[in-house]
């Protein structure tokens, strides 16, 4: 065993690793997995396989530059306003969709009944927070 994870070690020298873009696609993954219980047809399991492909591609990958920037746009674009939402924002925030165009919006929560303009159409209407 010990003779493995050497050999293991040596193989992921001057390799990217699993970072936090490959840890957050395994998750994907796993989410695509459960849902393909749920989900006819083959687009889910097609969808994890091109995951765990690209994983593995990034996880051996010796173009560690490319790989970092691609983890930080990861970190900064997805893993942080998803947390941040997850996490300590809906306490203070209520999110919401324009009812004209869609958009994702948010109001401080207990204001009652405000008035709001969407920031995309400019669209203007009451919302209770
Ligand atoms: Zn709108």
């Amino acid at each position: 065993m010990g003779n493995f994870r050497y050999r293991l070690a040596q193989f992921m020298m001057g390799r990217n690793g699993f970072d936090n873009f490959c840890q957050g696609l395994i998750l994907l993954a796993v989410v695509f997995i459960l849902a393909d219980l749920f989900v006819p047809g083959r687009i889910l399991g097609t969808l994890t396989l091109i995951i765990f492909i690209y994983v593995y591609f990034r996880a051996f990958s010796r173009n560690i530059a490319r790989r970092r920037a691609e983890n930080e746009w990861y970190v900064t674009y997805i893993a942080l306003p998803l947390r941040s939402f997850a996490a300590r924002d809906r306490k203070h925030y209520r999110y919401f969709k324009c009812p004209g165009c869609g958009q994702l919006l948010r109001a401080p929560k207990g204001r009652g009944k405000i008035r709001v303009t969407c920031s995309r159409c400019h669209n203007v209407f009451e919302k209770k927070v």
